[in-house]
């Protein structure tokens, strides 16, 4: 015989209710159409008033003023991971009503995820370099971002290597390739385009314009990281500008396309001491790591006060208690600018006269906001069959599987 015990019978109550709550109460879910753009179902945006912004965002709260660019820092930490920080992305939304997304290192379309963004917008993804945590969950946005309401293919920009395998194509062809198995199951069920992924590949050593739609206008410039094919990027629309540096040392390129602008975020790593204490590695290496292929703490102050743009924005580390405030006095050192010390989430809105700097928080348990009327009626091929052998299928327990209560053909 079972005993049920405080905690199984308080489970049971729980399982209960959370089956009647979930039973009865879930509105469908579907974007509300707020001024044509879409918005989790109940979420009202604001506009915001004389700069009063809330101390921390909320997501899908605020309206942004047609002169304004919000920029969240979607991942700011490393190729070896740590919960405190997903590896590098970086989201700006215009007011204009566009998104672009700066890197998709790996973890970050987790944190995405919380925004509880319009994926349907996240359409275009700009890669620095293809290092994991720099590219890593491009696959992640793709196949979640075309469940999720994408129903156009998924924009990768990215720069060329030292030889045609090195480039982004080729890494979006394989891609494609990989996930083969995974892409082709969806057909039918899901909309055609979406399911696409298009590399649009640029030269990485040439400093050129390589977007220019609807006034934004996105320009690369080469970037010094271990091997040819690294580059950073500078955003300008309506007056506003944004600079991404991909990973590098301090160089000439960035200098000149960073200065001056007024949202410029680089790379700021650790010191080699830090680096043998967190990770082991032996002082030549993690000297190799931290000041030969990385910019550390005083070589990002320096370049700042070079480049004194409007607002600093330092990643590329762990927020960790017993090593971030190093970091931060050791940028001081070199530079005493506005400086904003980048955690995952850290979200700053950006207008002619104004800069706000706040953390974003959101709910664990975020919802997708659910697909939209365009995703639901977008074209789409025949329902995959024909994917399992007639052997495999047999083996189904029939009966089991309640049947539909409407017609699914
Ligand atoms: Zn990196
Ligand atoms: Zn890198």
């Amino acid at each position: 015989m079972k005993y049920f015990t405080k905690s199984s019978v308080c489970f049971l109550v729980l399982s209960f209710t959370l089956s009647f709550i979930i039973g009865s109460g879930t509105a469908i879910s579907k974007p509300h159409k707020v001024d044509g753009e879409n918005y989790p179902a109940g979420r009202i945006p604001q506009e915001i008033k004389n700069n009063d912004y809330p101390r921390t965002y909320y997501p899908n709260t605020e309206k942004l003023a047609a002169n304004e660019m919000r920029i969240t820092a979607i991942g700011t930490g490393m190729p070896n991971q740590s919960p405190s920080n997903m590896a590098a992305a970086f989201l700006v939304e215009l007011g204009n009503g566009e998104s672009f997304l700066f890197d998709l290192g790996t973890g970050s379309t987790d944190r995405l995820a919380g925004l509880e963004p319009d994926y349907s917008k996240l359409d275009k993804v700009f890669i620095s370099h293809l290092h994991t945590d720099h590219a890593g969950d491009i696959a992640a946005l793709w196949v979640g971002g075309w469940l999720n309401g994408r129903y156009t293919p998924l924009q990768v920009y990215g720069p060329s290597g030292s030889t045609l395998e090195l480039g982004t194509k080729v890494h979006v062809d394989h891609l494609r390739e990989a996930w083969a198995w995974d892409v082709t199951s969806r057909a039918g069920t899901l909309p055609d385009a979406g399911g696409e992924i298009v590399s649009h590949e640029f030269d990485y050593s040439k400093t050129a314009v390589i977007y220019d739609k609807n006034g934004v206008k996105i320009t690369s410039f080469p970037a010094i990281h271990i091997r040819d094919g690294s580059v950073s990027f500078r955003l300008d629309w309506n007056g506003l500008s944004f600079v991404f540096g991909g990973d590098s040392v301090p160089n000439k390129w960035f200098l000149e396309e960073a200065k001056g602008a007024d949202v410029v975020v680089h790379e700021c790593f650790f010191t080699p001491e830090q680096w043998i204490k967190i990770a082991g590695f032996p002082y030549k290496q993690a000297y190799w790591v931290t000041s030969v292929i990385h910019t550390p703490p005083e070589g990002f102050g320096k370049l700042m006060s070079m480049v004194k743009p409007r607002m600093a924005v330092a990643y590329h580390y762990w927020n960790h208690r017993d090593i971030e405030l190093e970091i931060f006095e050791r940028v001081r050192k070199t530079y005493d600018g506005l400086l904003t010390m980048a955690d995952d989430l850290t979200v700053i809105n950006l207008k002619p006269d104004h800069i706000e700097v706040r953390e974003a928080t959101f709910n664990e348990e975020s919802w997708p906001q659910g697909t939209s009327k365009q995703w639901d009626t977008a074209p789409r091929g025949e329902p995959a069959t024909g994917l399992m052998s007639e052997w495999l299928k047999k083996g189904t327990l029939e009966g089991l599987n309640p049947p539909p209560k409407e017609p699914i053909d």
